[in-house]
């Protein structure tokens, strides 16, 4: 029959873990992936509580999987726990995809900063970029922009978190609220994917002074944030959370499989519903 797909014994397994980890929109554009190149490899959502993160991920190599992705709040914690790591998860002190080598080992890397970048593109002229929220994800963004010679301020709702990560990362911190924008502003907290949908992480009437919003938060049902919606109705290009997943899985697929990633087949399926 057209478009069955049978798991077997010689299926290649990767997935994802986070808790919860049910919103994710990774299996099915991992999948679609795997079905696009005809692949004999299986994706799954797998929830682990923060507690058993680690006897999660020695598993999933007992286990013989190739790798896993790992998402929130989890990457932290994994940077800690993964034998060896990129400079890139180094340098964010954090990990969103986990590598089994062939002796089991842990490798760590992070795609977050650079699929953040991809997904971006063209980034604004001068202006500086705004990273809210003070974690895994926004450690990576920071870094990565920051990489890439972007000045960067930090603002979260512990102001003591964003300070201690600016000063860690050598950029600016922002106080919480922001009091202004910039010209990219970055939207690593779960807001608009937790919760209510038309919530913003910032004062609305700050967006007009952002040429580019790239909010990081996606719903499970793909509906669009209400940063996206806001900056949408600004006129401000919005690159939102479901772009930054194409732009990491796709890094991620090639780590996991050394295969370029078939890019348009895994941006169908996040939309897809
Ligand atoms: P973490 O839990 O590591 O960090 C979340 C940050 O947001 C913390 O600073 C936290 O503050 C802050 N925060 C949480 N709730 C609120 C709130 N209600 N108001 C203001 N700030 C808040 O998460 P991650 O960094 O891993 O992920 C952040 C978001 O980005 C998640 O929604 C995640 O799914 C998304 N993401 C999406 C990706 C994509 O591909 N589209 C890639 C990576 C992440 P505190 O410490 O005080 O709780």
């Amino acid at each position: 029959m057209a478009g069955e797909r049978r798991i077997g014994g010689a299926t290649r397994l990767a997935g994802v873990i986070g808790w919860p980890v049910d919103h994710s929109r990774s299996p099915r554009m991992h999948n679609a992936a795997f079905a696009e190149l005809g692949m004999d490899w299986a994706y799954v959502a797998m929830p682990v509580a923060p507690e058993r993160l680690e006897a999660a991920l020695r598993g999933i190599a007992a286990l013989g999987f190739a790798g896993v992705n790992v998402t929130i709040p989890h990457k932290q914690a994994a940077a800690g726990i993964c034998d060896e790591l990129s400079a890139a998860a180094s340098s964010a002190g954090s990990v969103n995809t986990v590598l089994v080598g062939g002796d089991g080992l842990l490798r760590g890397e992070t795609t977050d900063g650079r699929g953040m970048l991809d997904a971006i593109g063209e980034l604004p002229a001068g202006g500086g970029a705004l990273v809210l929220g003070a974690g895994g994800a926004a450690r990576a963004a920071a870094a990565a922009l920051r990489d890439a010679g972007v000045r960067v301020a930090i603002a979260a709702r512990r102001e003591d978190a964003a300070q201690e990560l600016a000063r860690e990362l050598e950029v600016e911190a922002a106080p919480w609220p922001p009091p202004a924008a910039a010209a990219l502003v970055v939207n690593a907290t779960p807001v608009g994917q937790a919760g209510a949908a038309h919530e913003l992480p910032l004062p609305e009437p700050l967006l007009d002074g952002a040429a580019v919003v790239c909010d990081l938060a996606y719903r499970g049902d793909g509906a669009e944030t209400g940063l996206i919606a806001a900056a949408r109705a600004r006129g401000i290009r919005a690159v939102d959370g479901l772009d930054v997943l194409v732009g990491q899985g796709a890094i991620a697929f090639r780590l996991l499989t050394g295969l370029p990633a078939p890019v348009a087949a895994m941006q169908a399926a996040v939309r897809d519903g």
